[in-house]
C-alpha cells in the first residue's frame, strides 16, 4: 500500500510544474525546478550502487543535487529506507510528549542522558536519511553520505549507553569489572565501530568478501554487547512483575537482534529477485526493526528515568553527569575526523582509478 502512495506521490511530484489544477501550490515553486529522472535498471548505474538481487528502480547518478532531495517523493528502491527512518522522527517526539505528559519530565542533570538519547536518535535518522535519500548523486556522494552515516550509528550507539547506564544498571553491575569501565568502553567501541565501517567500505569492492563482514560486524557487535550489557544483568536479576520498564527493554533486544539479521542477509529479496525492488527488501526491513528498537528504548528509559531521577544525581554526582553527556560531543568529532579523513583517501582512490 505504501508503495502505491508513493508511485501516487511521484506522479504529483513529476507533474506539479505542469499542473493547472494545482496553480496555488505550483506558485510556490520555482520555474527553474528540475524534475527527477525516471528510475533505471541495475545494469544502467555504476556497479557500487548496484544491491544484490534489486533489479531496477535505480535513480541514474549525475542529476541535479535538487533531484535528488525531489526524489523524496518519487517512487525508487531507495523510497522506503528513506521514509521508514523519517517517520520514526515523528513517531519519536510523539511517544517523548506523551512520556512526558504521563511520567514527567524537567530539564536538569537528571534528564541529561535521557535528552542526550532522544537527541543521538534523531543524529543517526537524520544521517540514514540523508545517505539513502543523496547516495545515488555520484560515487564521491556514495562514500561521503554513508561514512556520516556511520559517524550517526556510533553517536547513537553512545546515546544508548547513556540511557542504560545512569537510569537502568544496578549497583552490583556497576560494581563490577565491565561496570567499571563501561563509560570510557562504551566511548571507544563507539568511534570503533565508525572506523571499522567506514575502513570496510574504503577497502572492499563487490562482490565484498568476508573481510568486509568481519571489520563491519565484530566491532559493532562488540559495542553492542557493552551497550546492552546493564540491561540484560537487571533483565536476569529484577522482577519483571514489580518493573514496567523491563518487557521494552526485552523488545528492544528482540528488535535490535531481528534488525541485526536483516541487516547482515540478503533477505527475502535473495529467493525473490527483482520481487522486492521497491518493497520488502531486507535493508527496508532492517530500518523498521531499529526504528521499533529506538521506540522501545524511548518508552523503557523514560520508565526508568521516571523511577529513579530523584536519586540519579546523589548516585553518580552532577560532574560525571555532565562529563558523560559533554563527551558525545567528543565522540562525535572524532568520528566525523575519521569519516573525512577515509574519505580524502577514497577521493585519492577514485581519482587513481579515473586517471
Ligand atoms: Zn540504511
Amino acid at each position: 500500500m505504501l508503495g502505491d502512495i508513493l508511485q501516487q506521490l511521484s506522479t504529483l511530484t513529476l507533474s506539479i510544474k505542469h499542473s493547472c489544477r494545482l496553480p496555488r501550490l505550483s506558485g510556490f515553486l520555482p520555474s527553474s525546478l528540475p524534475s527527477p529522472s525516471p528510475t533505471v535498471a541495475a545494469s544502467q548505474v555504476p556497479g557500487l550502487f548496484r544491491e544484490p538481487y534489486i533489479l531496477s528502480g535505480y535513480r541514474p547518478v549525475h542529476q541535479d543535487w535538487r533531484c535528488y532531495f525531489l526524489s523524496l517523493f518519487q517512487r525508487h528502491n531507495e523510497s522506503l529506507n528513506v521514509w521508514t527512518h523519517l517517520l520514526a522522527a515523528p513517531v519519536l517526539l510523539i511517544r517523548w510528549w506523551a512520556n512526558v505528559g504521563s511520567l514527567g519530565y524537567s530539564f536538569d542533570a537528571a534528564s541529561l542522558p535521557l535528552s542526550v538519547f532522544l537527541a543521538s536518535s534523531f543524529t543517526y535518522l537524520f544521517f540514514s536519511v540523508a545517505a539513502h535519500l543523496l547516495q545515488s548523486h555520484s560515487e564521491h556522494a556514495h562514500y561521503l553520505f554513508f561514512f556520516l552515516d556511520y559517524v550517526g550509528v556510533a553517536v547513537y550507539q553512545y546515546g544508548c549507553s547513556l540511557g542504560h547506564y545512569f537510569y537502568t544498571s544496578e549497583s552490583a553491575w556497576r560494581d563490577s569489572f565491565v561496570g567499571a569501565l563501561f563509560l570510557p568502553g562504551a566511548l571507544f567501541f563507539g568511534w570503533f565501530s565508525c572506523a571499522g565501517c567506514c575502513f570496510a567500505k574504503y577497502r572492499y569492492r563487490r562482490p565484498y568478501p568476508l573481510g568486509r563482514k568481519i571489520c563491519q560486524v565484530i566491532p559493532t557487535a562488540l559495542a553492542y554487547l557493552l551497550d546492552i550489557s546493564p540491561v540484560v544483568h537487571r533483565l536476569v536479576t529484577a522482577s519483571w512483575t514489580q518493573e514496567p520498564s523491563l518487557p521494552f527493554h526485552a523488545l528492544q533486544i528482540a528488535s535490535f537482534l531481528l534488525s541485526a539479521l536483516f541487516f547482515s542477509c540478503p533477505i527475502p529479496e535473495r529467493f525473490f529477485p527483482g520481487r522486492c525492488d521497491f518493497v520488502g527488501q531486507g535493508h527496508q526491513i532492517f530500518h523498521l526493526f531499529l526504528s521499533l528498537c529506538t521506540v522501545f528504548q524511548l518508552e523503557a528509559l523514560f520508565q526508568d528515568y521516571a523511577r529513579r531521577r530523584d536519586g540519579v544525581v546523589e548516585v553518580f554526582g552532577e560532574r560525571q553527569l555532565w562529563l558523560a553527556c559533554v563527551s558525545i560531543l567528543a565522540l562525535f568529532l572524532c568520528c566525523i575526523l575519521t569519516a573525512f579523513i577515509t574519505m580524502k583517501h577514497m577521493n585519492k582512490k577514485l581519482q587513481e582509478r579515473d586517471k
